[in-house]
């Protein structure tokens, strides 16, 4: 219902509007002459239906019998005084719902004048013009219909690497392959501009002639000639390349600063900071799907004395080789190791039960116990070992990743007291 009445509407719309409204059946037959349409021509609605409209206007049969989509072309109509008047005809395919051709459906206006030309723009000769194009600092061109250039300023000659834009012009028969640096891009650029009536921007790599390429910031918009057919566009392009490379600069400084931040820079180990963030997401995800998750603290056992017998540079040698050694002696992916600080590490066991986290604390404790390195200080060892203290929890909604912590914490502090060199855990 709605449809037919807003139909209803443009009918009315139609009938009575000041542009002329006229369809043809598949023949070019006029089947509809809105009352515009009898003023400009002249005929009226029952002289005009049935005959044929080239017979009434001079219209390009050929473009109305082949158009499939909306297309303009321009005709001159004599006025009232005798005058020739330029009018715009713009021309659209009727379809059945199954897409078959029924006829044309025309709106003819009058073309407004073009605009005044500012008078200061009128003064300038085809020298000065060209003048001024050229001290512009950015490109401008224009690039006809079978991709010839035809125009083209000295900045872009100068940023395509030709010599002169008289050399541009003579060589580049082929803009989207001799241009583009890459020819899906520049399929889609030509595509987009030829479609639009705005004005296209897009950011690409143009080629020069020696093959290296430049960034560049280019907008285009399509030029129609007398009769308003596309018959090419034109160019302006900004050589951005000095920008790109800033950008690309500050990206990768950007990336080194994430890691930086989440790196420990002694050991190159996660530091406390991503711990802390890969704890939170996985006690999230633990909580959401209800599995066992297990934390494990590594002391390295009196590592003070440690330092005070060998030098603090022997202590941060020290603390890489355990850290290293740490990180070796987890083996699923999903695993995660990090410096807690000072002489303490942590792990933390995804979807691992006591009894996994008690063989993962065992299997590193041995593996640093058989690295042997030195320890004059230590009270209980000829070489270096750890404590470690485990925690497993299934997470819900009344604790938290902290509790998982501190309960690893107390078992360490346990671990410590019983002796060293020993893993205990605990689960809630
Ligand atoms: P415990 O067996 O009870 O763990 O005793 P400990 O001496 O290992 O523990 P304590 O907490 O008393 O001392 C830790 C030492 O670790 C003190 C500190 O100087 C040392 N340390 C912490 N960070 C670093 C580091 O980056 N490099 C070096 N060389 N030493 C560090
Ligand atoms: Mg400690
Ligand atoms: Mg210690």
């Amino acid at each position: 219902m709605k449809l037919i009445e807003r139909v209803l509407a443009l009918g009315n719309l139609l009938e009575f509007s000041d542009i002329a409204y006229i369809e043809t059946d598949i023949s070019l037959r006029i089947i509809s002459w809105n009352s515009a349409a009898q003023r400009l021509f002249h005929y009226s609605e029952d002289q005009a239906l049935g005959r044929y409209l080239s017979n009434l206007i001079p219209v390009d049969k050929e473009t109305l019998l082949n158009c499939t989509r909306t297309e303009r072309q321009s005709i001159q109509i004599q006025d009232k005084a005798g005058e020739n008047c330029d009018y715009q005809i713009t021309c659209t395919p009727i379809k059945s719902l199954k897409a078959e051709r029924l006829g044309v459906a025309l709106t003819v206006e009058k073309m407004s004048s073009p605009p005044e030309i500012h008078p200061g723009l009128k003064a300038l000769s085809e020298q000065e013009i060209q003048e001024l194009c050229n001290s512009a600092p950015i490109g401008i061109y224009h690039v006809s219909l079978d991709g010839k250039l035809n125009v083209a300023n000295s900045e872009y000659a100068w940023m395509l690497g030709y010599e002169s834009p008289e050399a541009a012009i003579s060589q580049i028969h082929d803009f989207a392959r001799q241009v583009f640096f890459d020819e899906k891009k520049a399929e889609e650029f030509m595509f987009n501009i030829l479609e639009s009536d705005q004005i296209v921007s897009f950011r690409s790599r143009l080629k020069r002639k020696d093959n290296s390429f430049i960034w560049a910031l280019c907008y285009a918009k399509v030029t129609r000639n007398e009769s308003g057919r596309v018959n090419g566009f034109n160019g302006f392009s900004i050589n951005i390349s000095a920008v790109v490379r800033t950008e690309k600069a500050l990206e990768e400084a950007n990336q080194k600063l994430k890691i930086i931040s989440i790196i420990d820079g002694l050991t190159q180990i996660p530091n406390r900071r991503h711990f802390d963030e890969t704890l939170e997401k996985e006690w999230k995800r633990h909580l959401r799907k209800e599995e066992e998750l297990s934390v494990i603290l590594c002391d390295i056992d009196f590592f003070k004395p440690y330092n005070d017998t060998y030098g603090h540079q022997a202590g941060d040698e020290c603390l890489k080789k355990v850290a290293r050694t740490i990180q070796a002696s987890v083996l699923r992916p999903e695993d995660f190791t990090a410096r807690y600080g000072g002489e303490e590490f942590v792990l933390i066991l995804p979807n691992t039960n006591l009894k996994g986290a008690k063989e993962v604390a065992e299997r590193v404790r041995t593996a640093v116990e058989n690295l042997e390195v030195p320890h004059e200080g230590s009270r209980i060892a000829p070489h270096v070992t750890l404590s470690l203290g485990g925690a497993t929890v299934t997470p819900h909604e009344h604790c938290s990743a902290h509790t998982l912590v501190d309960m690893a914490d107390q078992a360490l502090y346990e671990a410590k007291e019983g002796g060293r060199n020993q893993s205990l855990g605990k689960q809630m």
